[in-house]
């Protein structure tokens, strides 16, 4: 059976970086978004799609020609006896806990209500367990491609919470999280450039990271937090102390080389297309976020980020702080 690394981290953090840098580890797989696996391969079967359009999977193959993705989906064709993962797998094969995981129908209400009553009422959730094929079929393709790849961590960074909850109650046993922190700024700047404000991007952020406290207080998990600027700067240090934390011996890599034929990702940041990955850290917003953004950030962040306190020790929130 596989174990699954969680990444849990706010969107255009480096969630994707993180999973590549862990993948070069030879017991790690990297799959990026694994909750897209079905959508990608539906798009895989319906027409042709180039590169840039997310639809292939990293090594650059359609998934179904992909020798990891093809061996394991026909694996667990095998398995279950269900064509229809193969062949019709938008329909017959969810890998999502809920409908507003799929592209093309995000944020429905009558989704976000269900979402909210099942992690606010146990007897919905459990419920919701007993009958979800969505967490057999997430089980099934991270057992399978455990043994497919001969690798024992399977790390997701499909990054969503909810996600996590549900693997959670399942198999608590087989999961470690690691939480992916980028400084509010480089997230406020990355979501002006999209047209949106800053207190709309910091409140977000700091909803996002609540959630990840509550969840893992919830299951009393103490998780491994990596900070985005660090691991820019060193990846190697960070990674060494991820392997630590997930009780895996270090191989002793001492220059980080993420090769594009090594993994593959269902879906992430485009860097995962990229033949040669090349380590720089976004800090574009220390010169051109608006001093009034920067402000409305450090302002709402003040009063609240106290709320983190049990993911973020003071040090590292006065960093996040004074920059
Ligand atoms: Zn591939």
């Amino acid at each position: 059976m596989g174990k699954l690394v969680y990444i849990l981290s706010f969107g255009h953090s480096g969630s994707t970086l993180l999973d590549l840098t862990l993948g070069t580890h030879p017991q790690m797989l990297s799959t990026g978004e694994l909750m897209f696996l079905p959508f990608n391969l539906q798009r895989s079967l319906t027409a042709e799609y180039p590169i840039s359009d997310g639809s292939r999977c990293s090594c650059h193959l359609k998934y179904l020609d992909c020798p990891v993705w093809s061996e394991t989906i026909e694996r667990i064709v095998l398995k279950t006896g269900d064509i229809s993962i193969r062949d019709n797998p938008l329909r017959g094969f969810d890998m999502s806990f809920l409908r507003d995981q799929d592209f093309f129908a995000s944020g429905k209400l009558a989704d976000r209500i269900r979402k909210w009553l099942i992690l606010a009422v146990p007897e919905v959730s459990t419920r919701c367990i007993q009958n979800s094929f969505s967490l057999k079929n997430n089980w099934d393709v991270i057992d399978t491609l455990a043994e497919c790849s001969g690798k024992k961590y399977i790390v997701d960074s499909s990054k969503d919470v909810f996600r996590l909850f549900h693997f959670l109650r399942y198999r608590p046993q087989d999961i470690k999280v690691v939480v992916n922190i980028r400084s509010p700024f480089g997230v406020v700047n990355s979501y002006r450039k999209q047209g949106r404000s800053a207190e709309s991007a910091v409140k977000q952020w700091l909803r996002y990271y609540r959630s990840a406290v509550r969840l893992c207080r919830q299951f009393d998990i103490d998780p491994f937090l990596v900070n985005y600027g660090s691991l820019c700067e060193d990846p190697i240090a960070v990674r060494r102390a991820v392997l630590q934390y997930l009780n895996v011996a270090d191989d002793g890599m001492d220059e980080l080389v993420i090769n594009r034929g090594g993994h593959h990702m269902a879906l992430g940041n485009g860097m995962r297309f990229q033949d040669e990955i090349r380590i720089r850290a976004d800090d574009a917003w220390k010169t051109v976020l608006p001093p009034a953004d920067k402000k409305i950030t450090v302002n709402y962040l003040k009063k609240r980020i106290d709320t983190l306190s049990s993911l973020i020790s003071t040090k590292q929130k006065n960093a996040l702080l004074s920059q």
